[in-house]
Order: C-alpha cells, then sequence, then structure tokens
C-alpha cells in the first residue's frame, strides 16, 4: 500500500496508460546543443530508470528565428532526429514514455531576427521584434507543424506544444503584445486563433494517435494580459483543436512576480489549476515549487489537477518516483529552488545541473563506482561540501570519518535555512544528515582535529569553510557591531535602526532576516499572494492585484551599503537576483553603493557618498564584508609533510557558495 495513493493511480493521457500521475516537466537542459547525444540520453534514460514514466524535454525550436538564443536545439537534419531517436528509443527500452516540446519563443528570442505578433521589445529582450506578416505567420505554424511530425518521426510518444510562459503564443494571446487588428489580434476571438490553428495543424501533422499537450498560460500575471474568461474559452477552443492534455503555465517571464524560486510558497500556484477543473474535459497538469511527493499527493487529494509535474526535482534526485513508491521519500535528494545550478546555468550558456546533485547533466562523466582499495578517510567540517564528499567517499566503500567542530553538520546551510525564503535549506540539512548515517560516515560533532588526530588515516579531506573577513574599519569594536554569524547564528539583539556593511548574498540575507516581522510569507501562501500583489485571476486581469503588491511592514529601518559604485546585488545570481533586489525594497531597505566608510560610531556609520559626509543613523551595525578560507589545519598538515584535499571555502572562499562546495566534494571523493 503506497503512502500516495493519488500520486500512485494509474491514468489514461490520449493514446497512453501512465502507472502514476507524476509528469518529469520541461526543462532546458543545454545538452542537446553539445551534439553529445549520449550524454542526452544518459540524462533522461536515468531518470525513466529511476522510476519517471512520463518526460516532457527542454523546449526545442521549430526554427532559426524561434529558438531561444542562436544555436537553439531543434529538429532541424536527419542528424537531429537520429540524434532525437537515440533519447526515445533508451527511455522507452527503460519503459518511460517522453514527448517532445516545441517552444517558439516570438519576442524573447535572442536575436535580431526574432517575431511577434506586434513590433513591441520585451522588457527582458535586448532585440525589437519583427511584426508578423500573413505570410510570416503561415511560416510559423507550418514550422511548428513540421517540428511536431519530425518528432513522431524521431520516436516521441508525444508533443508539449508551448503556450505559455510569455512565448510567442502567449504573444498572441494577451493585449499586452497582440496589438494587431486583423485575422490574429483586434478581439479575443481573433488573438485566440494562432494558438488554435497551430494545434490543429500540429494535430494533423502527428495523426490521431500521439499524445498532444497544450501548456496554457493560466494566469499571465503581467499586465494587460488575459482575463479568465478568455482563457477558459481558449482552453474549450484548445481541447476542440485536438489537444489532449492540457498543462499549467504560470506567469510570463517578465512579469516581476517569482513562480518558481524557493521563496515562492509549495505549490503556491496549483489553485490556479483547480479553477479549471471540471470546466473543460481535457485531464490537467498543475506544475510550479512541487518538489516533495507529500506536497505532490496533496495537489492531488485537494482536487487541484489531474497530474503533477515536476521539473527541477528530478535534476535534483533522478530516483525521485522510485524512492516515493518504495516509501522512502526521506532519502529523495530535495530540490530547493535555488536555480544556481540550473536555471542560472542556462542563462550563462553552460549545461544545466544541480546544486544538490552535481552529477545531473553529467551522467555519462562522474560517476561514484566502489573504490578498489577501500581507504580509512578524514574529511574536516561538516558544511555541504564536506558533508557531500564524506557520503560520496562512504557510498563508493571507503571507511570515513567526518569531524565538526560544532555541536551539528551543516556549516553555512544552518544559518541559510533561517533566512525567510529560504526555508528549504532546512529539509537539505535533514536529508545530509540522514544521507551521512544511511552512507556509513561516522560522524563526530564537538570535535576540532589536530595533526596528531589526523596522522592514522589514508586520506584527509579538508573541507573547514571560511571565516568573516575583517574589514579592519575604523569603530568596529563597539558593542553595537556584530558579525553575521552573530545576528544568524547567536540571535543577537539588534535595534530598531540597522546598518548593515556589505551588500553580497550574506548582507542580502541578513537585511532580509532583520526586516521580516513575524513568520515568513513562504510558508503562508496568502500572505506570499499579498505581498506580490497575485489574486483570483477571475476578479482581476492577468491575477494582478489592482491595489498591487501589500508587503507587511518592516521589522526595522536598515540601510545595507557597499563601496562598489554600482546597484547591489548585481552580483547575486541571475535569475533571483531581482527577487531579493524588490522583496527588500517593498521592505523600505535603504540601498546604498559607492559607499566609503569613515567610522564606526555609537549613533550609526559615518560615510562618505558623492563626496558628501553622512551619517547613517543605527542602534546596530552588522559586518558581512566577504569571507576568507579558513586553512589552519590545512597549513599545518602541510607543514607537518602531509597532502591534505583542500576543497571548498578552505581553498578558495571568493565566491564560495554551497553549489561550488557540493561540487568540490563530489567530485574529489568521485576520484579517491
Ligand atoms: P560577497 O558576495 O563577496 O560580498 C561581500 C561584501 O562585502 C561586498 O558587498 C563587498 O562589497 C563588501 N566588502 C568586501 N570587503 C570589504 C571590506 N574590506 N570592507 C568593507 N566592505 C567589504 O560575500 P558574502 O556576502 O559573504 O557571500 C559569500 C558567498 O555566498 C557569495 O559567493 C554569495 O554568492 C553567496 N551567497 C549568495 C546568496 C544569494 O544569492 N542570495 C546568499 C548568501 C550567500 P564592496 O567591496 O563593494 O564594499
Ligand atoms: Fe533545484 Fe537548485 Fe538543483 Fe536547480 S540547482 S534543481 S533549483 S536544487
Amino acid at each position: 500500500m503506497t503512502a500516495y495513493p493519488n500520486l500512485f493511480a494509474p491514468i489514461d493521457l490520449g493514446p497512453l496508460r501512465l502507472p502514476n500521475r507524476i509528469v518529469m516537466g520541461s526543462m532546458h537542459t543545454g545538452l542537446e546543443e553539445t551534439g553529445g547525444w549520449d550524454r542526452v540520453a544518459a540524462f533522461y534514460t536515468e531518470r525513466a530508470h529511476g522510476g519517471a514514466a512520463f518526460i516532457i524535454t527542454g523546449g526545442m525550436a521549430p526554427n532559426r528565428e524561434g529558438g531561444v538564443f542562436p544555436g537553439a536545439a531543434g529538429l532541424f537534419t536527419e542528424a537531429d532526429i537520429a540524434g532525437h531517436r537515440r533519447v526515445t528509443g533508451a527511455v522507452q527500452a527503460e519503459g518511460g514514455r517522453i514527448a517532445m516540446q516545441i517552444l517558439h519563443a516570438g519576442r524573447y528570442a535572442y536575436g535580431k531576427a526574432c517575431v511577434a505578433p506586434s513590433a513591441l521589445k520585451a522588457p527582458i529582450a535586448p532585440f525589437m521584434p519583427q511584426a508578423l506578416d500573413e505570410g510570416g505567420i503561415e511560416k510559423q505554424i507550418a514550422d511548428i507543424a513540421t517540428a511536431a511530425a519530425r518528432a513522431r518521426q524521431a520516436g516521441y510518444d508525444g508533443v508539449e506544444v508551448m503556450g505559455s510562459e510569455g512565448y510567442l503564443l502567449n504573444q498572441f494571446l494577451a493585449p499586452r503584445t497582440n496589438r494587431r487588428d486583423d485575422a490574429w489580434g483586434g478581439d479575443a476571438e481573433r488573438r485566440m486563433r494562432l494558438p488554435v490553428e497551430v494545434v490543429r495543424r500540429v494535430r494533423a501533422a502527428i495523426g490521431p494517435d500521439m499524445l498532444l499537450i497544450y501548456r496554457i498560460s493560466l494566469i499571465d500575471l503581467v499586465p494587460d494580459g488575459q482575463s479568465w474568461s478568455e482563457i477558459v474559452a481558449l482552453a474549450h477552443r484548445i481541447e476542440a483543436a485536438g489537444a489532449d492534455v492540457l498543462n499549467s503555465g504560470i506567469g510570463w517571464h517578465e512579469a516581476r512576480v517569482p513562480t518558481i524560486a524557493t521563496s515562492v510558497p509549495r505549490a503556491g500556484f496549483a489553485w490556479v489549476t483547480k479553477k479549471l477543473m471540471g470546466r473543460v474535459g481535457l485531464p490537467l497538469i498543475a506544475c510550479n515549487r512541487i518538489n516533495t511527493p507529500e506536497v505532490a499527493e496533496a495537489v492531488l487529494a485537494e482536487g487541484c489537477a489531474d497530474m503533477v509535474s515536476m521539473a527541477r526535482p528530478f535534476l535534483a534526485d533522478s530516483d525521485f518516483v522510485a524512492k516515493a513508491r518504495a516509501g522512502r521519500s526521506g532519502e529523495i535528494t530535495p530540490c530547493i529552488a535555488c536555480n544556481q545550478a540550473c536555471l542560472d546555468h542556462t542563462f550563462a550558456g553552460k549545461v544545466a545541473s544541480c546544486l544538490v546533485n552535481p552529477r545531473a547533466g553529467h551522467e555519462t562523466e562522474l560517476n561514484y563506482t566502489p573504490a578498489g582499495t577501500p581507504r580509512r578517510i578524514a574529511v574536516v567540517g561538516a558544511g555541504p561540501g564536506g558533508m557531500m564528499a564524506a557520503i560520496v567517499a562512504a557510498r563508493r566503500g571507503h571507511d570515513v570519518t567526518l569531524l565538526e567542530r560544532a555541536a551539528h553538520p551543516g556549516g553555512q546551510l544552518d544559518m541559510a535555512r533561517r533566512i525567510p525564503g529560504k526555508e528549504e535549506f532546512a529539509g537539505l540539512m535533514d536529508w545530509f544528515e540522514g544521507e551521512l548515517a544511511r552512507a556509513g560516515v561516522t560522524l563526530r560533532t564537538n570535535t576540532a582535529p589536530d595533526v596528531a588526530m589526523l596522522a592514522g588515516f589514508d586520506d584527509v579531506v579538508i573541507a573547514t569553510g571560511v571565516r568573516a573577513r575583517d574589514p579592519a574599519l575604523p569603530g568596529q569594536d563597539g558593542a553595537q557591531v556584530l558579525g553575521y554569524t552573530d545576528v544568524l547564528r547567536a540571535g543577537a539583539p539588534v535595534g530598531a535602526r540597522v546598518a548593515i556593511i556589505g551588500a553580497g548574498g550574506i548582507g542580502f540575507d541578513v537585511a532580509t532576516f532583520l526586516a521580516q516581522d513575524g513568520p515568513s510569507a513562504t510558508l503562508d501562501a496568502a500572505a506570499w499572494r499579498r505581498e506580490w500583489g497575485v489574486t483570483d485571476p477571475e476578479t482581476a486581469s492577468a491575477g494582478l492585484a489592482p491595489e498591487g503588491p501589500a508587503p507587511a511592514p518592516p521589522a526595522r529601518a536598515i540601510t545595507l551599503m557597499q563601496r562598489r559604485a554600482d546597484k547591489p546585488g548585481r552580483g547575486l545570481g541571475k535569475t533571483t537576483g531581482w527577487i531579493h533586489r524588490i522583496g527588500l525594497r517593498a521592505k523600505g531597505v535603504r540601498m546604498l553603493g559607492g559607499v566609503a566608510y569613515e567610522r564606526i560610531a555609537p549613533e550609526g556609520v559615518h560615510i562618505l557618498r558623492d563626496g558628501q559626509r553622512e551619517l547613517v543613523a543605527a542602534e546596530t551595525v552588522v559586518l558581512c564584508t566577504g569571507q576568507e578560507p579558513a586553512r589552519d589545519l590545512a597549513d599545518a598538515l602541510i607543514a607537518a609533510g602531509h597532502a591534505p584535499h583542500v576543497i571548498g571555502g578552505a581553498h578558495i572562499a571568493a565566491e564560495l557558495d554551497a553549489k561550488r562546495a557540493i561540487d568540490e566534494g563530489a567530485r574529489l571523493a568521485a576520484r579517491l
């Protein structure tokens, strides 16, 4: 008897019979673009092997002008089709089913040749699109239908037509981007014509016996988006045009509302899919921030959808489904929705991977094979890098002891989990602790080893992390001056006015922590919707509350400062930095760049900015001025003639994050 009866109930989806209600949703991996089809096949096959019964690929471009970026993958040549056939064959050999998503980016395409219903530049794209003429529209439809036919040739079980997230089809649907007054725009009926025609032609191209999914934008979250009645009408038209299933799309990429970031409540948009349940004859798929079997089961049990789609959780753990089915949900490596190694990589033109699972996207190259000769290995420091190194080494058969100075493992994760909006880090810590035990690692806390203690080990891994950089500012010894660990870890009392020196990731985290009054909105979906101005799309067009965002008042008056002249927060994650900046602005946090610190005094921080002297009045000053390697032990070992392996922040502190620490830990342990 499964703990998730709804999740593991079979379902008929168009021509397919699926054993469970889980969709591995579309995500761009960048693997197809490498041309390494063994790599692509290994990525998907590993997930099918882990129980993912139904997979949707990343978006494939139907033509060059519709590619998200120059060189975006598609089925353009016989060689492309042959490559895809290797993927579909391998997935199907594992008993899995796989559909190909067709994505025409419209004005989001990164290139001068981009096209759209109207010549209106997207706020997040640098290129002005060309408005399509009648011939151009026919070409786009024909290219999408051709891509679908080629997907069939390549052995796919289905296709998903991407109609949401602000891409081409969505651009035709919304008055925001469709300013035409012809057969393809002018009123709701004509704005719908292109997506409906696309579905009709795709159905004709693939025949009646292949699955056709349409991803429908249920809540645009941008001004001048679609009304709810238009969305319901569209759903009916799409059904009549030949789709088998509707997948949910939530928000455009240019929306100023987070939709998948870690600060979004779990299953925070399933209620929108629920609004359409029973209004159409097609099964519905819910998505966004569903990351555990428990959350997925609840979405189904509450009648929000017929199926759930999860994408990033399958980067974090390829065995998600198998572990859930076996009742080993606690063993699933959790996706913390950080975007750091997946979406941020994609935007940087790199292959997507995963912060908590560095093997994701690297299945052919990073493998944890049994060690030839088991050795005794000491890992010093139980932060993310040290824990990962210990787990991988132990899984490979080594005898591993993990030594940690603090009373608990976790390192910097233990601070991250306390930040409002970063609650997912708590689950990651739990997983690490459980995994250490399951892998058979001997954990010794409250232990700070010296050179002599480590003498008996065959290998020593130093993962002692970082210590706060001393900025040597005049007046920093005052009792009102705290380090970030005093605030985040020790819970030191903080006054009503705070000056934060240093506006990197930690400065932003400390500001978020100190601005929050009461429970985190991430744990209260209604509060979160108020905070971001999200409401029922039936009462307000596109789901944007007419009154706008209504954030809870801040707990303190905060000033966040840096010496660099650019805007604070520039160096934060590409896909999440804007959320942190908007979040702090909403809490009234004053963010200052180009600051020279003159001295810290009981009344606050005396600064020089734009040639003017200023007092940033504050009862408390928090130093968030970066980090330096904590490598005393490593240096002592080297001086004593040993050759320790130094990883993570102890190796290089600059730009250290959990992603690099975990990756270095895993890769080292794979070699030991
Ligand atoms: P960081 O990103 O290097 O930022 C350090 C800050 O201190 C900068 O604002 C720097 O700006 C300032 N600073 C450096 N030396 C200084 C000095 N001598 N005197 C005064 N100010 C000084 O380091 P962090 O904030 O500790 O973050 C560490 C790592 O964790 C980063 O790699 C970050 O990506 C990651 N992290 C990210 C997030 C997130 O994305 N939300 C959250 C937490 C941590 P100026 O030099 O311009 O003054
Ligand atoms: Fe999830 Fe972060 Fe991994 Fe992306 S990098 S899959 S968001 S844990």
